[in-house]
């Protein structure tokens, strides 16, 4: 199921595990951090803040409760 404009579909938030594309390092992002969100290990960007919901840029997320 793809669904390219909402990566979070019909949530106001939430807590993703997402993996690092370039390390593979596990972490767990909130969906609507007002932050962007680098990888602990290699510091690449995982995630943008845009305007309350984060763009996300890793390859796998999946959604936490
Ligand atoms: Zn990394």
């Amino acid at each position: 199921m793809k669904r390219g404009r909402e990566p979070i579909p019909n949530v106001k938030s939430a807590f993703l595990l997402v993996k690092c594309p370039d390390c593979q390092t596990e972490r767990i992002i909130f969906s609507n951090s007002a932050k962007d969100i680098g990888c602990s290990s290699c510091g690449k960007k995982l995630a943008e803040s845009r305007g309350g919901k984060s763009l996300i840029f890793v390859t796998e997320a999946k959604k936490l409760g």
